[in-house]
This record gives structure tokens, sequence and C-alpha cells, in this order.
């Protein structure tokens, strides 16, 4: 399904990858930790397993150390990471972006220090961005750095923070200055140099992983681990959130994936009426749409990818991914509940733990909402925002 266009290379990739995912990640995060905390030595353990395969190491250039895989390699294999668990993805998703900061707009010395230990899966990193007030617009951002000398001083309060607790190093959006696009700076703050204080944040879903609340107090950090020139740091990531976007619609095709999946299973094996349901027609139309849905999601998503991988802009086509696929992967879910009846409900089926983790994905990563007006400005040309 889904997978006409894959070369020779990359299926032999994805399905590499896919035999690490069933016998060492699937059951660890769909049973023996499902909807727990997983450690940072059981997770850092398969970050490093994941390096080899080309998670995160695979978006950084061989000059500096990683595999430098094409942009769609990368995401076909992301997609299968979210397919076993969503929670295994967002460290993937985050340290590969942290990475891809490093690599674009660190200082050499800093990118040196920091880089290898995310390629190697040896190491996490948080993005800090949203605050307590602060989500869909960043303009708005409270933490501030104070410049004193050879050191900016930072007080802020940052939250929703993926891989929080998992952290060794943040790289952390604050205010440098009053004008809203050309006020904010970005910078890392070393955990044990710089320390912040971290609070896990207990959710819906995703409970396998670090999100987190992190708060800064007068910490004084070196002007040399500024990222950027002050003042740039929106400009340097609004490049980034195509990508980003694009990866988090990746995420929310894996859910969708997965409950069809199960849906499929499901369907075959449950009789009433004197059939298999699947022998129903209502519910082979369901089927049809989740099916149907699951590979518009993903044909999107490849040509996003292959927009930015030609270096088109591609702002509208990630936003239209990173809408439809979230917003899919709600109704997906929610049919393969519908499919398994009662038991759909139940802790003993995936498909109740899919249906809560596909809520969670229209909101990070710029909500539905904010990729609608997105795509309604660039039809039109009025920002609606
Ligand atoms: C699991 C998870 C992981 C996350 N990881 C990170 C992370 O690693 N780093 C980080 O910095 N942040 C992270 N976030 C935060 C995420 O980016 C924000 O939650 C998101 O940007 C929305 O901000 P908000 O929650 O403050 O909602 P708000 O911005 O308060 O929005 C609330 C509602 O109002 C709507 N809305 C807002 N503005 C408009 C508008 N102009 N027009 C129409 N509707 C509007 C929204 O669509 C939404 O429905 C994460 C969030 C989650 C849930």
């Amino acid at each position: 399904m889904g997978h006409v266009f894959r070369t020779e290379e990359q299926l032999m990739a994805v399905d590499g990858l896919r035999r690490f995912l069933d016998t060492e990640a699937e059951p660890i995060f769909n049973r023996e930790y499902r909807d727990r905390f997983v450690p940072r030595e059981v997770m850092g353990r398969l970050m490093r397993r994941l390096a080899a395969h080309g998670l995160v190491s695979g978006v950084v250039a061989p000059g500096q150390g990683g595999l430098g895989v094409d942009w769609l390699t990368s995401l076909m294999l992301f997609e299968e990471v979210a397919t076993t668990s969503v929670d295994l993805s967002a460290p993937v998703l985050i340290n590969s972006f942290a990475a891809q900061m490093l690599q674009r707009i660190a200082p050499p010395p800093l990118r040196d220090r920091y880089l290898p230990g995310l390629v190697e899966g040896t190491s996490f990193a948080s993005i800090a961005v949203s605050e307590p007030g602060v989500g869909s617009n960043v303009l708005e951002i409270k933490a501030r750095a104070r410049r004193d000398g050879g050191h900016y001083v930072i007080t802020g309060e940052k939250t929703w923070i993926s891989n929080g607790s998992y952290s060794d190093f943040l790289i952390c959006t604050c205010r440098t200055g009053e004008d809203p696009r050309h006020g904010l700076s970005h910078f890392l703050l070393d955990r044990k140099e710089h320390p912040y204080e971290v609070r896990e944040i207990d959710k819906i879903a995703l409970n396998s992983q670090s999100t987190a609340q992190i708060f800064i107090d007068e910490v004084r950090v070196p002007v040399a681990n500024r990222l950027g020139e002050e003042g740039a740091a929106l400009k340097n990531t609004l490049a980034l959130f195509e990508r980003s976007r694009v990866f988090v619609a990746a995420q929310a095709l894996g859910i969708a994936r997965r409950a069809l999946q199960e849906a499929v299973r499901y369907s075959t094996e449950r009789r009433q009426h004197g059939k298999q349901i699947a022998g129903h027609q209502l519910v082979a139309a369901m089927l049809a749409d989740m099916a149907t849905r699951v590979d518009a999601a993903r044909l999107l998503i490849h040509r996003a990818a292959r927009m930015i991988e030609s270096g088109l802009p591609a702002e509208m086509e990630a936003a239209m991914a990173k809408y439809f696929a979230c917003e899919s992967a709600v109704e997906i879910a929610r049919q393969a509940v519908q499919i398994h009846g009662g038991n759909g409900v139940t802790r003993d089926f995936l498909v109740e733990k899919l249906a809560r983790e596909a809520i969670v994905m229209p909101i990070p990563e710029g909500t539905t909402q904010i990729q609608q007006l997105i795509i309604g400005r660039a039809l039109t040309g009025i920002s609606a925002f």
C-alpha cells in the first residue's frame, strides 16, 4: 500500500528498519511501557540503534558525521517508526530538527560539540519555543535574554517541550529586543552548565516519552552559545517549519496506518451475523475510506517533501500535508475503534491508544487552524491571521 514509488534501496532500508521495530520497539512501547514513561536509558538504547538505520543520522550531512540520506527516504523511515510508536518517533523528530539547527546556524565550535551526540543517538535535545501564554503566535515570546558583557542572562518559562526530561541541552528561543519579528534569538543551554528545571506534563496520550515544562531562572549563558545572529531566530526557523510540519504529518500518518492495519486484521477475525465483519458492506466502506485517506495523506506528504528537497517554496504544500494527515488520523483512528465495537474502547486492543494519540496531532507544530490560515493566505494573498 502506497509503496509503488519506492526505489529498491528505499525498500531495503525500510524493510531492515521494520524488522528492528517489530522485534525491539513494539514490545517496549505497545506492551511493557504502554502509556507509561520510558526511562532515558531505554529510550537512549533505542535511539542508538535507530541511528544505525538512518534516523536522525540521516538528516545530517556526511561531512558532519551523518549519513546524508535524501529527504524522502528520511520521511519513509520516520513513517515506519511512527507506525510502531508515535512516542518513539517524538525524540527522533526533535533530535533531527535540533541537529539541523546546529548544522545550519550554530557557530562551528558549538556545532562540533553537540552534533555528534545527536547523530550517534547518545544525547537528547529539546527545542523550546512555546510558553504558557505563547502558542500559535510565537511573536509574543516572553522568555528574555539580557546581554551582560560576554554573557546573556536568561529567564523564562517554556511549556510542552518534547524531550524535556531526557534533554542534555535545550535550544531556547528568547527575546533579545522589542521588535516582534527581529527581537528573538536562539540560545543553547547545556543542562549541566546552565541548569534548568524540568517538570513532566501528564497528557491524554504520548506519556511514554517526555513533554515537559522548563523553568529558567537568571541563567548565565556565554555569547558563544547563541545560534545565529541576535534577532535572527524567526528568519532562521521559518524554513525549518516547512520541514518539521511534514514530519509531524508523517507521525499522524503512522498512527493512521497502524489504525488501518489493526482494523483490517480485526475485521477479518471477528464474526457477526454469520460472517466476518469485513464481509458487511458498511464495514468495507469504512475500511475503504480509511485506506484512501492514508494514501492521500502520504501523497501530500511526499509531494511537500519532494518540493522541499528540490529547493522549491512549499509553505502551502507543507501546511496541506500537516492539516490533512492530522485531521485524517483522528477520523481514521475513530473508525478503527468503531470497527472494533466494544472491544475498541478497552485497553486490550491498540486502537483506543491510537485514537488518543491521533487527537493530539492537530495541535503541535502549528494547529489545524494555523495551517488553514496559511493555505488561505497562499490562495488569496490575504492574511486572515
Ligand atoms: C505533544 C506536544 C508536543 C509539543 N512539543 C513542543 C516542543 O517540543 N517545543 C515547543 O516549543 N512547543 C511544543 N508544543 C507546543 C505546540 O507547538 C503548541 O501547543 C501549539 O503551537 C499550539 O499552541 P497552544 O497550545 O498555546 O494553543 P493556542 O495558540 O492557545 O490555540 C488554542 C486554539 O486557538 C486556535 N487559534 C489560535 N490562534 C488562532 C487564530 N489566529 N485563528 C484561528 N484559531 C486560532 C488554535 O488553533 C487552537 O485551536 C507541543 C505541543 C504538544 C501538544
